[in-house]
């Protein structure tokens, strides 16, 4: 059983969430990006979200993520995806919706590891948060 966890920080603009970081990790290995416009800084076309998950995800049984909006956004994608290629995904669990004890960890309050939060008094990264998610998750999922 393989399965990552997954964080995204963006903006909700006209009632549809815009992805601008992408954090996943495997327990060993993290992919990271910053996607370009609609906002002005960034790295990685955002046409290109869904090949980054598409290359990332498919050998995957399932992507853990904290949040009905983020859970919404990558079932979403992958509907999208999976609607033109035929391709496997793995199953999408929100951590918000288990029972689980200890609870789910507040994410938000790490502190920011990538590049492009340092000094910029931002809090919330999509790196720090999807490894902080797993190292909770390790303690009682089954591996
Ligand atoms: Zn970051």
């Amino acid at each position: 059983m393989k399965f990552v966890t997954l964080d995204i920080q963006g903006f909700t603009i006209a009632d549809e969430f815009v992805a601008k970081e992408l954090g996943i990790y495997t327990g060993t290995k993290t992919a990271h990006f910053i996607f370009k416009p609609p906002q002005e800084h960034g790295y990685v076309n955002y046409e290109e979200i869904n090949s980054i998950l598409t290359k990332y995800l498919t050998d995957v049984n399932i992507v853990y993520v904290k949040g009905c909006q983020k859970y919404n956004f990558i079932v979403g994608r992958f509907n999208e995806i999976g609607g033109g290629g035929g391709g496997t995904f793995p199953l999408v669990l929100n951590v918000e919706l288990s029972d689980c004890n200890p609870p789910v960890p507040n994410l938000e309050r790490k502190i920011p590891i990538c590049m492009s939060h340092t000094g910029r008094g931002s809090q919330k990264c999509s790196l720090s948060n999807c490894i902080d998610l797993y190292d909770w998750l390790i303690k009682f999922i089954p591996h």
